[in-house]
């Protein structure tokens, strides 16, 4: 296992910062990508650095493919390889009805969400494919329990680019099956990290909590461990799965 790549796309905070920590610790050199927040990114890297890992940052808005090519480039130039792929950076709009949407905010989520996804999805292909002469690989994309539900009132949007994820692991995965790449997909429930904050609802995690039949929000450890579980050789047999990870949600 030492030795292999892995990169996370917003692995700077939340989700993303769990996955990266928890990959170095299982001997994963990290790529940690983010679009804004520098400052997060680099403490991540000192983070993993200082507890004897490897990996840096690396900058770039997944929803621009000029970005996306710059950001893979990056990962070749410095370990020459790339096995693991966790999408996801991802964003969500204020809660609103759809009605209020306006078509700057709907491009920003699908743009993003999906095109991000896919985007970066498409570069691994590329270099793990047997099919290109790579050796496989990896791609854990991040849905949302929100695919099923909906998300009505809230953010109907993001939930739609949610569901158009779960639709692509379940493609590509079949797509690239035989040529040694697994695609799976985790579904978060409420998750406590900033999102919510960005969304206007600083306080989801507190109130939702007695509606979760777990009776409580989930860590982004939580999730990362069930991510870091998919992307292992220990999973070498499921592919195409949505996996739940949500307190019952
Ligand atoms: P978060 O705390 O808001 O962190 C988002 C991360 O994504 C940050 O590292 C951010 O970096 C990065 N990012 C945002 N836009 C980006 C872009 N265009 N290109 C590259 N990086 C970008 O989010 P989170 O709660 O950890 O969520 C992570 C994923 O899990 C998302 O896909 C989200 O939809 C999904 N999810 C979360 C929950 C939940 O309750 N938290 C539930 C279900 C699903 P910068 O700060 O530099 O922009």
């Amino acid at each position: 296992m030492d030795g292999k790549v892995l990169l996370v796309t917003g692995g700077s905070r939340g989700i993303g910062a769990a996955v990266a920590l928890r990959g170095a610790g299982e001997g994963y050199l990290v790529a940690v990508n983010y679009s804004a927040n520098r400052a997060a990114a680099d403490s991540v890297v000192e983070q993993i650095v200082s507890t004897g890992g490897e990996a840096f940052a690396v900058a770039g808005d997944v929803g621009n493919e000029a970005d996306v090519l710059a950001m893979f480039a990056a990962v070749e130039a410095r370990w020459g390889r790339l096995d693991a792929l966790v999408n996801n950076a991802g964003i969500v709009g204020h809660k609103a009805r759809l009605e209020d949407m306006d078509l700057a905010r709907l491009d920003r989520v699908i743009r993003i969400n999906v095109l991000g996804t896919l985007l970066c999805s498409r570069e691994a292909v590329k270099r793990m494919s047997t099919r290109h002469g790579g050796h496989g690989g990896s791609i854990v994309n991040l849905s949302s329990v929100a695919a099923v539900l909906g998300a009505p009132s809230t953010y109907v949007d993001y939930a739609a680019s949610k569901g158009a994820v779960d639709s692509f692991t379940t493609g590509l995965a079949r797509e690239v099956a035989a040529e040694g790449i697994r695609v799976n997909a985790v579904r978060p429930g409420i998750i406590d990290t900033e999102i919510h904050a960005a969304s206007g609802m600083p306080d989801r995690v507190a109130e939702t909590a007695a509606s979760i039949p777990m009776q409580r929000a989930g860590t982004a450890d939580e999730v990362a461990s069930a991510i870091l579980w998919l992307l292992s050789d220990a999973a070498s047999y499921t592919t195409g799965a949505l996996l739940t990870v949500s307190g019952g949600r």
